[in-house]
């Protein structure tokens, strides 16, 4: 009796656990933040975290105080580097935040952070409207069908024009803009916001520097041209959602709560985006930002099941987001403390506890969880465990690094990696002793290690420390950290054009290695095939048509190994090799002499002989442009351009400043930040990002290849 009695309170408690599991999740909201640079977003963010209870003091970028830009160097520039994940809570929500970086130099934070979101906000700025990195942005978030509000910021600003913006959000990103929220009155005269769905102003309290707001009803005539836009709303979801438009036939009449209900479900399919505005700086139109982000955007459990694939089979996997289904979670960044390293994961599904053990199948390696922290910016709260839905950071973790999937051992699984791009400026770092030399190389492996777009080696010819990176700010920052927190000393050469070398014709190349060595016989032999191009845009892949028995497929392992990491390093430029495609097609092995080390030199002779014969060139990074300036400096702007070799994609209007979008080579950039501050008395700002890679010039190339 006594035993059904503690199963049917264990079925109970279980059960319990599970509804507020269940409850949990629907109330959790992974939301990001994405702009172009100086739209606002920390700004926005230190509101929110202010509203929300999270900090006592309201952090101000232009003073280096905010919670968000935590890392020295990010208050110093007042720009947001490291993309740090924060938890708070609203109407019974918990919500984490990710403040990602607007400069693309950091866009890796960008792109892993998208990865593991939920739903985003765009934030715009209501004078420049929707900027070139915005753009990218939405449309990285695009490629992960992240559901989205956009909120236009700096209503308050001379030139300020919501319309427009808005007209923009359609016609530019066509992400079918939907407007929930009006300004009421603006520049100067920005008194607040207007709700289109009830009808009323919004008053933000500035004694409380906005904590507090009330609603007054409107004038007659603001009310009428709410309604409008109420009326605008319902048709443009009604379009969207079935069942609404019959409804709204039959009463003419429709609910706020019913217009809720579809708007959120218009907006989870990314069929419609709520667009909201207010002035964060000036403490208006937060809070129904808020309100937005827990009315509109999805929980864990409203975006698809997170899919993988098994290691051993390659059959694909689906996680539920539940705590009952086997571990899946992704590490999306690694930072580096003083204790050791801390990652930051997404859990899918499952539980992770603490002390408990995961695995981690690209590595084949068990790991331990030593702490689970929730993240607030600079400071943190200690877990004994997390679930789906949840962004947490773990210690004690050995051989996991940013895209590795954690797991249940005894069913595994991988999640799609993160994809990074490739890298497109290097720089010579010169030890300035023997001693000085290790310390680099350990500093540079951690900095490695956090940072997946940052590379090092050390170039073969002549023994020089090379590093690269995304752009002159990312490189710059490195160096930074390197020579002041770790304090390396150190000679940093001038910032260079990292190229690439390809190939333009198919080729073949065989290559043998037979020799005595260690008082044993060694014997490998492989023939491949090259050409240009492959199923990635700048990788290089390799596949084996060799027939069976040839050569045995541990040998093939290596050749593959070999191929593949030689052409990293470059093949005959010393800059690494990209698109093009090998395939062993054949080789031969001898039973009692063959040895890794023989496949691994017979493939670095086939993959030289092969490349050698298929007309190398050199690639050099070609760089997207945006600049705004005035009007009156657009003649000298584009004369500049010009002469950078750059080519005009577009130009437009953006209020009283026009907007000039251009390709140009990286090379011709650099001192671009400067050049262009004198040419219009620093009235213009640009952004530039890497777009693809095209052939040098021949007078270009043949000096650099000497
Ligand atoms: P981020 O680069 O997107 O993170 O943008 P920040 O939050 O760092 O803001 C960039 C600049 O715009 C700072 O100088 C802010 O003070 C300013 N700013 C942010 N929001 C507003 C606003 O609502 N009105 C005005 N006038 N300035 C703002
Ligand atoms: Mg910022």
């Amino acid at each position: 009796m006594k035993d059904r009695n503690s199963v049917l309170q264990a079925t109970f408690l279980l059960e319990l656990s599970m509804t507020t599991q269940q409850v949990n999740l629907h109330k959790k909201r992974n939301i990001g933040i994405i702009a172009h640079i100086d739209a606002g977003k920390t700004t926005v963010t230190e509101r929110i975290l202010y509203y929300t209870g999270k900090s006592y003091k309201m952090g101000a970028v232009d003073e280096g105080t905010a919670v968000m830009d935590w890392m020295e160097e990010e208050q110093q520039r007042g720009i947001t580097i490291t993309a740090a994940a924060t938890t708070c809570y609203w109407q019974g929500h918990e919500i984490n935040i990710m403040d990602t970086p607007g400069h693309v130099d950091f866009s890796a934070e960008v792109e892993r952070s998208l990865r593991v979101l939920d739903g985003a906000i765009g934030v715009f700025s209501a004078v420049e409207g929707v900027q070139a990195q915005s753009e990218t942005v939405w449309r990285q978030a695009n490629r992960y069908h992240i559901p989205r509000i956009a909120f236009v910021n700096k209503m308050d600003r001379i030139g300020a024009d919501f319309e427009r913006v808005v007209e923009e959000i359609d016609s530019e990103l066509q992400a079918h803009p939907v407007v929930i929220i009006l300004p009421l009155g603006k520049e100067a005269d920005l008194e607040g916001v207007i709700d289109v769905l009830t009808g009323e102003a919004l008053i933000f309290d500035q004694e409380s520097l906005g904590s507090s707001y009330e609603r007054r009803t409107l004038s007659p005539e603001l009310a009428m041209q709410t309604q409008i836009y109420r009326e605008q709303l319902v048709e443009r979801v009604a379009e969207q959602v079935d069942g609404l438009m019959e409804k709204y036939l039959e009463s003419h009449e429709i609910s706020t709560a019913d217009l809720k209900r579809a708007l959120r479900e218009a907006t989870l399919k990314a069929r419609l985006t709520p667009v909201l505005c207010g002035a964060a700086l000036r403490n208006i139109g937060l809070q129904p930002v808020l309100d937005a982000i827990c009315t509109y955007l999805p929980g864990p459990l409203e975006v698809p099941p997170v899919t993988g694939i098994h290691p051993k089979t390659g059959a694909e996997q689906v996680r539920q987001a539940s705590a009952e289904e086997p571990l899946a979670a992704l590490a999306f960044k690694l930072a580096g403390e003083a204790h050791g390293e801390l990652v930051f994961l997404r859990i899918y599904s499952g539980r992770l506890r603490l002390s408990g053990r995961v695995y981690n199948p690209a590595k084949g390696k068990r790991e331990l969880i030593t702490r689970i922290w929730r993240m607030h910016a600079n400071k943190r709260e200690p877990l004994e465990e997390a679930g789906p839905g949840d962004i947490v950071a773990v210690a004690g973790l050995k051989h996991t690094v940013t895209g590795d999937t954690l797991t249940d051992q005894s069913h595994p699984l991988l999640l799609e990696s993160i994809h990074f791009p490739e890298t497109v400026i290097t720089m010579a770092i010169e030890p300035k002793s023997a001693a000085e030399r290790d310390k680099l190389a350990q500093a540079l492996s951690k900095v490695a290690k956090e940072d997946p777009t940052f590379e090092w080696r050390v170039d073969e010819e002549t023994g020089q420390v090379v590093i690269s990176g995304m752009g002159e700010l990312h490189l710059e920052v490195i160096k930074r950290r390197i020579l002041r927190d770790f304090r390396v000393a150190a000679n940093v050469g001038r910032p260079r054009v990292s190229y690439r070398e390809t190939i333009t014709r198919p080729a073949r190349g065989e290559g043998k290695f037979i020799r005595q060595a260690g008082g044993r016989a060694h014997y490998g032999h492989v023939v491949i095939e090259v050409e240009p191009g492959g199923e990635q845009e700048s990788a290089v892949t390799f596949a084996s048509k060799i027939k069976q028995g040839h050569i045995p497929g541990e040998f093939v392992d290596v050749i593959e190994g070999a191929i593949l990491s030689e052409a990293k390093a470059g093949v005959i430029t010393g800059y690494p090799l990209i698109q093009a495609t090998f395939t062993l097609v054949d080789g031969s092995y001898d039973p009692l002499d063959s040895s890794e080390i023989a496949f691994a030199a017979a493939a670095s002779l086939a993959l030289r002989d092969a490349v050698t014969g298929a007309g190398i060139i050199l690639l050099e990074p070609v760089m997207h442009l945006s600049v705004i300036c005035p009007t009156a400096y657009l003649g000298d702007v584009l004369n500049d351009l010009n002469a950078r070799r750059a080519e005009i994609t577009r130009l437009e209007m953006k209020g009283k400043l026009r907007e000039v979008r251009a390709r140009a080579p990286l090379a011709e950039l650099f001192g671009y930040a400067t050049a262009l501050r004198s040419l219009t008395q620093g009235r213009a700002s640009y952004t530039m990002e890497p777009g693809s890679y095209a052939p040098v010039p021949r007078e270009v190339s043949e000096k650099l290849l000497g």
